[in-house]
């Protein structure tokens, strides 16, 4: 990987990116990783360029790509944030700065993890492009997973499987969810890889290419008659789904090996119409196999047409039909958002209210066994998650303080506190904690009760009232020593 190939990759999109910046970035890195290898024995240089190549891919928006590149200096490396900052500029340092919080994540256990990062995710949400980093990071890990001992690459396959994998769902990246589940597929399922790559990638790919060239031929000659441009596309089905699909419906290989799909693009919602019903008159279709994701589009905003008809040879044949933009939505998701935002010009913000839509559709999903179905909107308007020095996330309201943080640890905690590293350094009781700030409260273990004075600043009701029971507990206890043999 080198650094003209992500140029080019970025020109591609952004014409008037500033590539003087990306190369500044890039030997800023050089530098901060000079002499680091990797486990898999290449230099550290080649993970980060990785990581901003594939953000460059799913066109993350400029900033983004710098500071994938940055994106592990002040984790590993002597150059601090504040180094960052003073090259980069805020925005950059505060990307990386996400990332670098992420990182601080520690494994515990995988149920309480995949609970942690679920957390952790949505506290990101006040900017997702922390989240894209992450991913593209992580694709990169698992795609040289191959130098980890066994235990580790299993682990890590793993949680990706649990947690990366919904999450780019969740956002509509396709493109990096199906790389990542098939990527993990092969370490967490080998045997039925290697039959079903074998299968489908080598037995079948003859026929398939025989049929689908038949089928082109056929529906292109009826769009050339109306006047329709188009695209048409094989569509390989990423291996885990067929897969998935295999297990979910008890379906033999050959059911779903011999189903056939195309793409099709054309460049107006009309013409997605249109192509459906010339589709439908050359070949009938399966009547409970249409959908029409334009209409009402999926939770995550994927918007298609989809139909299977018999086609010739009365094969079973998929058609997706949709539009470029529609292609481009459902393979960068969130991030292609924000490239026709950033087209478009003017209203390109931070935090698309989009997101919001999609988190608030999917809370209102009725599948229980959703994580999303938990993520209720309010939960982080006005909440805000923290971290403890094991990696627990804890989440308050904001404008909570260390001291609602210390009783929602523990009451012992909360009474014997004295003070706070805040993001390790020292700071104050009353201190506004902010999203994904990483808090060490320091006690002083033969004290008692809690100070009076913390009513003053806390928000949460549960540090209130530990406070006052202590209170009224050590009134108490001044009064015992006042008037020796009162009643306890
Ligand atoms: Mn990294």
């Amino acid at each position: 990987m080198t650094i003209e190939q992500i140029i080019n990759r970025i020109k591609e999109n952004n014409k008037n990116a500033d590539i003087e910046i990306l190369k500044k970035a890039y030997e800023f890195a050089k530098k901060a990783h000079k002499g680091q290898k990797r486990k898999t024995g290449g230099p550290y240089l080649e993970h980060a360029l990785h990581t901003a190549f594939v953000l460059a891919q799913i066109k993350a928006d400029f900033n983004t790509i710098i500071a994938g590149i940055l994106h592990d200096v002040p984790e590993d490396t002597e150059y601090t944030l504040e180094d960052i900052k003073k090259e980069f500029g805020s925005d950059v340092a505060t990307l990386v700065e996400g990332i670098t919080k992420l990182s601080k994540i520690k494994y515990r256990g995988v149920e309480r993890y995949r609970e942690n990062l679920r957390k952790m995710f949505l506290a990101m949400a006040n900017d997702m492009r922390v989240i894209l980093i992450k991913f593209c990071d992580r694709l990169h890990n698992i795609r040289t997973l191959e130098a980890l001992p066994e235990e580790k690459r299993l682990r890590i396959a793993k949680e990706t499987m649990e947690v990366y994998v919904p999450i780019a769902g969740l956002l509509g990246i396709w493109s990096l969810k199906s790389q990542m589940e098939d990527i993990c597929f092969k370490y967490l399922h080998p045997e039925e890889y290697k039959k079903l790559e074998y299968k489908y990638e080598v037995e079948k790919k003859v026929e398939r290419n025989q049929y689908s060239r038949e089928v082109k031929k056929i529906l292109e000659k009826e769009l050339k008659k109306e006047k329709i441009k188009h695209e048409i596309e094989d569509r390989l089905k990423p291996l885990y789904s067929i897969y998935k699909k295999m297990q979910r419906t008890d379906r033999k290989f050959h059911e779903i090996y011999d189903v056939f799909a195309l793409r099709v693009m054309v460049p107006t919602i009309s013409d997605c119409y249109k192509t459906l019903g010339i589709i439908h008159s050359l070949w009938k279709p399966k009547p409970d196999r249409i959908k029409d994701y334009i209409a009402i589009p999926k939770p995550n905003g994927y918007r298609s047409l989809h139909t299977t008809v018999y086609g010739p040879g009365n094969k079973a044949t998929e058609f997706q039909i949709k539009t470029k933009e529609m292609h481009e939505e459902s393979l960068y998701g969130i991030a292609a958002h924000w490239y026709y935002k950033e087209k478009g010009g003017s209203n390109y913000q931070k935090q698309p209210k989009w997101v919001e839509e999609i988190l608030q559709l999917q809370s209102q999903e009725k599948n229980t066994n959703d994580f999303i179905d938990k993520v209720k909107l309010d939960v982080f308007h006005d909440r805000i998650f923290v971290f403890s020095p094991k990696g627990d996330v804890f989440d308050l309201p904001e404008g909570s303080t260390p001291i609602d943080f210390a009783f929602l640890v523990h009451t012992e905690i909360g009474n014997k506190a004295t003070g706070v590293l805040i993001n390790d350094k020292m700071s104050t009781l009353d201190k506004r904690l902010q999203n994904g700030d990483l808090v060490e409260i320091i006690i002083e273990k033969k004290r008692k009760y809690p100070n009076q004075d913390w009513l003053k600043f806390v928000q949460t009701r549960r540090a209130k009232e530990k406070i006052k029971q202590s209170t009224r507990l050590y009134r108490l206890s001044q009064l015992h020593k006042m008037i020796p043999g009162m009643k306890k």
